[in-house]
């Protein structure tokens, strides 16, 4: 609009140059205004005006900002542009290699190279509400590949001797390093070698040898009382049954799993610690925060035979590529399938609910 007389943009005729800086007459009010064309980033041309007048270079008085155009290119004014006229421009590009598995990524919809920023957020949307499903068959199986190569033979990091060496190991991890743990654990068993050696001592006589690993209190009841029930009631073994593992107390399912997959190589279960709960949420695996449920969502769709297997490689994941902060994306073999908010590189769009 003419900003002295409110006619529109069309009123106004050239009369200098046709460049940048032309200058209009307005056909209302006759007056003269310096016209400015800039291209936003979806390509769209965008008029305002100067604040000075032709032969009056009177200054728009302080405090007033000449409007400028939205970066959204949601601004007044902007002209919409049908669906599939959008000009090629050298604004925005989307970036390569985005489809997913079985062509369900977010940029299956644009072609590559060519899109503007209009059709690149539509893209996102299309790929989010219809088509990408992360739980599709192919995503899982392509997942597991790449871990497989990645992380072939994978296993758990505490050292163990024997099913009761590994569970203590187990239960001593809780909000500890493997590496602090690996390093307590030879001590304690030269000290304490056999469930029974355990099972005659007070949980206070153990604290000082496993300190270091932190809630050590708790940790010394849960392993002597564990020592206590294996001696009275399994006649001094590691059952390797779930229900009967549960039944010692300081164990929980994580730590069933994780003696049942990796001493029995009995896969009732997956072994969901704080790495795999990450990992699962920013590959889009699991939506939910509870361990159990995530570990029910992860046996719904990866195949029984793998259960102990993954987690384990997802364990390893999570230590050496995938880490709670600064993941190092760029490295990584799943970086085109993986969506996650707080990816620090990435090929394909971000998914804001993708978060670990
Ligand atoms: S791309 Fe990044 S965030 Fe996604 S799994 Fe790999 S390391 Fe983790």
């Amino acid at each position: 609009m003419c900003p002295h007389c409110g006619e529109i943009n069309n009123a106004y005729k050239l009369e200098g140059k046709t460049t940048r800086k032309g200058l209009y007459e307005c056909a209302g009010c006759r007056k003269k205004e310096a016209r400015f064309s800039i291209i936003n980033s979806a390509n769209i041309y965008v008029r305002f005006f100067s604040t000075r007048t032709q032969g009056d270079a009177k200054q728009m008085p302080r405090g007033v900002i000449p409007r400028q155009p939205a970066k959204t290119g949601r601004h007044e004014g902007a002209r919409s542009v049908p669906r599939g006229q959008q000009s090629r421009g050298t604004s925005r590009q989307p970036r390569s290699g985005g489809v997913g598995i079985g062509g369900k990524g977010p940029m299956a919809t644009g072609a590559p190279g060519t899109a503007p920023a209009a059709q690149i957020v539509r893209a996102i949307r299309v790929a989010k509400t219809k088509g990408y499903d992360p739980l599709a068959r192919e995503r899982v199986q392509e997942i597991l590949k790449r871990l497989d190569q990645q992380y072939p033979g994978a296993t758990c990091a505490l050292q163990h001797k024997n099913a009761w060496q590994l569970l203590v190991a187990t239960i001593l991890s809780a909000q500890a390093t493997d590496v602090r743990v690996n390093i307590v654990t030879p001590e304690l068993f030269k000290k304490y070698p056999t469930v029974e050696d355990f099972a005659a001592l007070k949980p206070e006589q153990l604290e000082p040898d496993i300190q270091s690993t932190g809630f050590f209190r708790n940790k010394s009841k849960s392993v002597v009382g564990a020592a206590k029930k294996i001696v009275s009631d399994f006649g001094g073994q590691v059952p390797d049954e779930m229900d009967k593992l549960l039944t010692l107390p300081g164990v929980a399912r994580k730590t069933a799993n994780v003696t049942l997959g990796t001493w029995f190589r009995k896969n009732e279960g997956i072994v969901v610690d704080t790495h795999v709960t990450r990992i699962a949420h920013r590959l889009e695996l699991s939506e939910n925060t509870d361990a159990q449920k995530i570990e029910q969502d992860l046996m719904k769709i990866i195949p029984r035979e793998k259960w102990t297997l993954f987690a384990h490689q997802v364990i390893w994941h999570g230590r050496k590529l995938c880490m709670a902060r600064s993941p190092r994306c760029v490295d990584c073999p799943l970086e085109n399938l993986c969506h996650a908010a707080d990816k620090t590189w990435s090929t394909v769009e971000i998914h804001r609910n993708a978060k670990p």
